[in-house]
């Protein structure tokens, strides 16, 4: 694709393919395990609208769960992958390494808080980077040990769903999982955990089922995702700090889905006075190529033995081209004092609905990392007006993704680089489906 090329950005051409048609052959094709959010199929996008198919236009909201905060092909993303292509497509980094990797990886240690040493590796998909995660600090503490907080979400490998603090949809039928994996509640005061009571839980768990100096890690969404948009209070994180500097235990930040500007800065965890020692990314660094990677500091980094980390596909020189463009892009279009913006705006319209809209219990938010919160009268969640909602704002062309673990919070990810007017086309929308 020519990037000069004017994008037609209200109408495509329809395929003439059919949604009902496609949907009809995936059935047949994939299956049911695979759910899917929506039954239109993408025939392009551009910034925060995509068109299906049959031509019809959607508001992306949802931005492939949280991978697009610069937008659908940004047209420096896509010229950094173009010019890429044309050098070399794969080599394997451990067979035959190459330049753009290593520059990645020192941009990152860079980018990622604290002054003192850091070192990146790189893999593709989100759930391996917390499964390297928990080796490297096995490796470094020789401990089997790891404590996650229930709601969390780590991804759908077997350490992943061990340490993903919700059952279902994602763990049911795969158990047995890996040992030696403990949860403990995450404190959401709207459910009536406080921090006081997640700290006597972890001290519990200390006397109840592993001692401390058996335990390698302690991991934790500093906003949890999947789990419902609840902000970790900085009180919390700073015991969680305490509780690892005192018992030699890793402090892992899982921000996969908090990264890369959604929180209104460039890593969540610097809203907080603490230092994780290893942090995982993934999703919005490479802009829509898979690429994830594990930030850490530099001695524990160090813990596993040549070859003891990698992949064929680790550190993709498409990907790691695209990263490079989406650092650019965050820099340059000022993306995290945008996402801080956004977020208020969206907090405004939430919070003007209230009045009118008995069911939103909660509105809350870090930066654009926005979410509402639904119950019913008696103050149970209402998973089925959220559901509403949802096909609602779908029906009038706004895609919006729900979370949580009673599936009654809608969050908000749309592109940190969506237009002022799309972004209100979209309130407008989100507003006329909660009022219905
Ligand atoms: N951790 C968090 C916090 C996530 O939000 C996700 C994905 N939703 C993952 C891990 C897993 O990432 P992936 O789907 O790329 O494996």
């Amino acid at each position: 694709m020519n990037i000069s090329t004017p994008i037609e950005t209200t109408r495509v051409e329809a395929s003439g393919l059919s949604n009902r048609q496609i949907d009809q052959r995936r059935e047949a094709a994939t299956p049911r395990g695979v759910g899917i959010g929506f039954q239109i199929y993408a025939e392009r996008a551009l910034n925060a609208e995509l068109w299906d198919v049959e031509g019809r236009r959607y508001i992306d909201f949802a931005a492939g769960i949280a991978v697009l905060n610069t937008g659908h092909r940004h047209p420096r993303v896509i010229q950094a992958v173009q010019q890429q292509l044309e050098r070399f497509t794969h080599t394997a980094y451990q067979v035959v390494p190459y330049e753009s990797s290593v520059a990645l990886a020192e941009r990152l240690n860079h980018l990622a808080p604290g002054a003192h040493a850091k070192k990146t590796a790189f893999f593709t998909t989100g759930a391996e980077a917390v499964e390297n995660a928990i080796k490297i600090a096995r490796a470094f503490t020789r401990r089997p040990g790891v404590i996650a907080l229930s709601g969390g979400f780590h991804g759908r490998t077997f350490m992943g769903l061990a340490l993903t603090g919700k059952v279902a949809p994602y763990k049911i039928g795969f158990g047995p999982f890996p040992g030696d994996i403990f949860h403990v509640p995450a404190p959401v005061a709207l459910h009536g955990v406080s921090v006081d009571d997640s700290i006597r839980a972890l001290q519990q768990l200390f006397k109840s089922d592993i001692e401390p100096e058996r335990v390698a890690a302690m991991i934790l969404e500093p906003v949890q995702g999947e789990g419902g948009f609840y902000v970790m209070p900085p009180e919390f994180m700073r015991a969680v700090r305490e509780t690892c500097d005192k018992h030699g235990i890793v402090m892992i930040a899982d921000e996969i889905q908090t990264g890369f500007a959604r929180t209104g800065r460039l890593f969540a965890m610097q809203h907080y006075d603490v230092l994780p020692d290893l942090m995982t990314i993934a999703k919005s660094l490479a802009g829509g190529l898979p690429l994830s990677g594990v930030i850490g500091r530099a001695d524990i980094m160090d813990a596993p033995a040549p070859g003891g980390l990698g992949g064929t596909y680790a550190g993709n020189p498409l990907a790691i081209a695209a990263a490079h463009a989406v650092l650019d892009v965050i820099e340059q279009e000022q993306l995290a004092a945008r996402a801080a913006l956004l977020g208020r705006r969206v907090l405004e319209c939430l919070n003007d609905l209230r009045s009118v809209v008995p069911q939103i219990c909660d509105v809350r938010g870090l930066g654009a990392m926005v979410a509402v919160e639904f119950a019913k009268a008696d103050g149970t969640p209402d998973p089925d007006f959220t559901k509403r909602v949802q096909t609602r704002a779908r029906d009038a062309g706004l895609l919006l993704l729900t979370c949580g673990v009673h599936a009654n919070v809608v969050r908000f990810l749309f592109p940190l680089t969506i237009e002022d007017a799309v972004l209100d086309e979209g309130l407008s929308i989100l507003t006329n489906a909660m009022k219905a």
